[in-house]
């Protein structure tokens, strides 16, 4: 990409979406700066993605790192935006920047809207995740699981609550629950090697037999799809746990069933049927209820975007621009868009899952994250002049010092990095030592500056 003129840019999330925004505007000679509500960059890399990944995580950090190391680019961990937060983003947009790219990913959590839902042991996944990957808020809070753990969903999402729920917390028993067949189950087969030795095959047997007639009925063949999951059992990770793996398929929990201390103790669940929809099925319900006893239940269905920051935001996603511009990427679809004046948000762009919750993973983020680049590239073609960057760094570091913020800088982050490396205790699960308040990584670095 060359560049006729270097333009300041400013860059809301520090995930793979946003790195890539980033590393492409700043290879271009762009000035970029970067807002990050964590301290730590990296979003779901750093907070998602199971911790036993090491050389995924390993690869990706260094990457990043290299990136903040670049002169043109200044990172500001620490800083929110949204409403009530360090900025909002009108704060954000008069900074001076020429453009403003939002890569805060999927933050909001979808309604469960399932009758009892707000009862202790209900959980998350997301929430479970940060948890375990000790997110401050999330790492240093306690979840209860019990020793029967309902996970709701078929996807990777939910393998890596089993994985952790089978190596780390090793709970008795932990059942996928699932709306539609196994045929239609999401999970990639390499990430189920990670609970595979611990699957209770017997009991996935009896479940087979239990909706073989209703597998029937759309033309799939039980012993054929049995083979195929369980074939996909192969190369497992070695087992570390007495837990009992399994799943309930055509069910959907209708409604959580509580005890005295509102806590749960089980899942009102529907029996399922499945009808043909073109090449795909569907699940309907059959209104034939049963109880499924279980001490805990995560949501393993996806997120949304978080509709308090303050973009424009409709059914779970910020709004872009409905009008095609016939461009390759489409501009469109990374523009920020105001339905009620029926325009565009000047200057202000979306990418990853910000743009679209729950979708793909690293790879697919980082794409997005290019692509954006070059539509922003496209649009600070048309513009002439720009503010400097000490200008609109000055402007920033007024306005957050005025709030009492603490952003953390490049250097604040080498010493955090310094100081977990130093511990001697590791965190079971995530394999290295992570701080889990900002308080005490704030605190940390202030001292290390003083
Ligand atoms: C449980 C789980 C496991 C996964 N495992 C894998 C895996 O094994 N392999 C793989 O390739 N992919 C995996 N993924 C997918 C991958 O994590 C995502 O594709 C990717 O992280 C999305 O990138 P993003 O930059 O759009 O969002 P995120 O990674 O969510 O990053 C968002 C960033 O924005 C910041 N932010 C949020 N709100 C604000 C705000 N208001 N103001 C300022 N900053 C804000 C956050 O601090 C964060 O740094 C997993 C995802 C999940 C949920």
């Amino acid at each position: 990409m060359s560049i006729a003129q270097s333009h300041v840019v400013i860059v809301v999330g520090a995930g793979p979406a946003g790195m890539a925004v980033a590393g492409s505007m700043a290879k271009a000679g762009h000035q970029v700066i970067i807002l990050n509500r964590d301290i730590k960059f990296g979003g779901l890399a750093e907070y998602g993605i199971f911790p036993a990944k090491l050389k995924l995580r390993g690869g990706l950090k260094k990457q990043y790192w290299d990136l903040l190391e670049q002169p043109n680019v200044h990172y500001f961990g620490n800083v929110s935006v949204g409403n009530g937060k360090d900025l909002t983003v009108e704060d954000v947009r008069e900074m001076g920047a020429a453009a403003v790219v939002f890569t805060i990913g999927a933050q909001g959590t979808k309604a469960i809207g399932v009758e009892g839902d707000s009862a202790q042991g209900v959980y998350h996944a997301k929430d479970v995740v940060y948890h375990f990957n000790r997110l401050p808020g999330f790492g240093d809070r306690p979840f209860e699981m019990g020793n029967h753990v309902a996970v709701i969903g078929a996807g990777d999402v939910m393998v890596d609550i089993a994985h952790w729920l089978t190596r780390y917390k090793k709970v008795e028993r932990v059942s996928a629950i699932v709306r539609r067949g196994p045929v239609e189950r999401k999970y990639n087969p390499k990430e189920i090697r990670a609970v595979c030795a611990n699957m209770d095959i017997d009991g996935i047997k009896k479940e087979f037999d239990r909706i073989k007639d209703r597998m029937a009925a759309v033309g799939q063949k039980a012993e054929e799809v049995f083979k195929g999951l369980t074939d996909e059992f192969t190369k497992c990770e070695q087992k570390v746990s007495d837990t009992k793996m399994g799943f309930k398929f055509l069910a959907s929990p209708k409604r959580i069933l509580v005890d005295a201390n509102n806590r749960v103790r089980g899942l009102e669940m529907e029996d399922n049927r499945l009808d043909p929809k073109g090449e795909d099925t569907v699940a309907v319900g059959l209104k034939q209820y049963y109880e499924f006893p279980c001490d805990s239940v995560v949501f393993a269905v996806g997120d949304k975007v978080d509709e308090t920051v303050g973009l424009p935001y409709k059914g779970g996603l910020f709004v872009t621009n409905p009008n095609k511009s016939g461009n390759d990427p489409d501009d469109s679809l990374f523009q920020a868009y105001d339905e009620k004046a029926g325009k565009v948000i000047e200057g202000v762009f979306l990418a990853g899952w910000a743009r679209k919750a729950s979708e793909g993973l690293v790879g697919v983020a980082k794409r997005d994250g290019d692509w954006c680049a070059e539509v922003v590239e496209r649009y600070l073609a048309s513009k002439n002049s720009s503010a400097q960057v000490t200008d609109v760094l000055n402007r920033l570091n007024t306005v957050l010092k005025g709030r009492k913020s603490h952003p953390v800088d490049v250097k604040g982050l080498r010493a955090l990095e310094r100081a977990e490396k130093a511990h001697q205790e590791i965190s079971d699960c995530i394999g290295e030592f992570k701080y889990a308040s900002n308080q005490e990584m704030v605190s940390l670095i202030e001292r290390g500056k003083a």
